[in-house]
């Protein structure tokens, strides 16, 4: 594959060349891995940057709907809007919940949209890098805002977080006043939470819903990337289109804060340091998973098991032979 012609076309804007991009840093092949780190690395210096918008909800909370509506709103803006998913359940199901080709219709053939199912890996590690990615290639094509979308399982929030400039959470409108599950540590991340479906006979609930999470955000902790207001609460209807400009005004104002505050720049540098360090994380687990060392592991396992060998002293002949020391 030639990547210096592939680079100039993404950076052309050619949506053919970004999805034969994103397919070879999607490929776990070793030669595929070299041929994608040259090319990120030819990218690098495009100097473009997206909004970057990750975006979790559990299954029915209308993501799908809510990304087709707030996307073909931002196109008629004149942007363009590339969509991304993390899918950490594909694993699982054996194919992608996220990926369904029937989903976002309208937007799928706007010609200002790009949307690119979820890649089937099999673990979050790997749905992680490629996706970071992925929207490092979105980028680098000229696009405005990239929406990453995950479901609300387990640790894929984080992982959207941490590649997103904004963190959305979309949620239904509950039956009562109990706030959903929804985990702190999600509700931490969010900067902004999106009650939906807050229409016809699901408004009133909707209203109630926003009115909890809104006193429930007052109780976190100050974060000083925050100006006065945030992170804040708010209905929508992707279904009838209501609300979605008042968030993205609302999107917009926080983006344009937090760049004169300097907070953008210093959050998308220590992003940088999170994934370097993923990355050598990833990278040392993978050894461990190959032919000679793998079956070391298996051997030192037995000999802990039995008592032979403590855990430490195990761990640090693998370490040693992997040029490698514990502390
Ligand atoms: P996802 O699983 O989070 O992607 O959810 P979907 O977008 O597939 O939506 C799940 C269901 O909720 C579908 O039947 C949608 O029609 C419905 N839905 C989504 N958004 C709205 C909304 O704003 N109002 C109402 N009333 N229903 C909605």
């Amino acid at each position: 594959m030639d990547i210096a012609d592939l680079s100039g076309k993404i950076l052309n804007q050619d949506r053919r060349a970004l999805a034969r991009a994103i397919t070879l840093v999607e490929s776990g092949r070793a030669d595929h891995r070299n041929q994608a780190a040259e090319l990120l690395e030819q990218l690098r210096g495009s100097g473009r940057q997206a909004l970057r918008i990750g975006l979790s909800g559990t299954p029915g909370v209308g993501k799908s709907t809510f990304i087709e509506s707030f996307g073909l709103y931002l196109t008629g803006l004149d942007k363009r809007v590339a969509v991304l998913a993390v899918d950490p359940s594909s694993a699982r199901s054996g194919g992608s919940i996220l990926g369904d080709k029937t989903r976002m219709d309208l937007l799928s053939r706007d010609p200002n949209a790009f949307i690119r199912p979820s890649p089937s890996q099999n673990h979050l590690g790997g749905v992680a890098r490629r996706s970071r990615e992925a929207v490092a290639l979105c980028e680098a094509a000229g696009y405005d805002i990239v929406l990453v979308e995950t479901v609300g399982v387990g640790q894929s929030e984080t992982v959207v977080a941490e590649m997103s400039d904004l963190f959305l959470l979309l949620l239904a409108p509950a039956g009562g006043d109990e706030l959903q599950g929804v985990k702190r540590g999600i509700m931490e991340m969010a900067d902004m939470i999106l009650v939906n479906k807050a229409d016809g006979d699901l408004k009133s609930a909707a209203m109630r819903t926003c009115a909890d999470y809104s006193g429930a955000l007052r109780l976190l902790r100050r974060r000083p990337q925050d100006p006065d207001g945030f992170p804040k609460a708010m209905t929508v209807s992707a279904l009838e289109n209501q609300g979605l400009a008042k968030a993205w005004e609302d999107m917009t104002g926080l983006v344009a804060w937090r760049k004169q505050q300097g907070h953008w720049d210093s959050r998308r540098a220590s992003q940088a340091q999170y994934w370097f360090l993923e990355e050598l994380r990833q990278g040392v687990l993978a050894q461990l998973q190959t032919g000679a060392i793998k079956a070391q592991i298996g051997g030192l396992s037995k000999a802990v098991e039995a008592g032979e060998i403590t855990p430490s002293s195990a761990a640090e002949q693998i370490l040693t032979g992997l040029n490698l020391r514990l502390e």
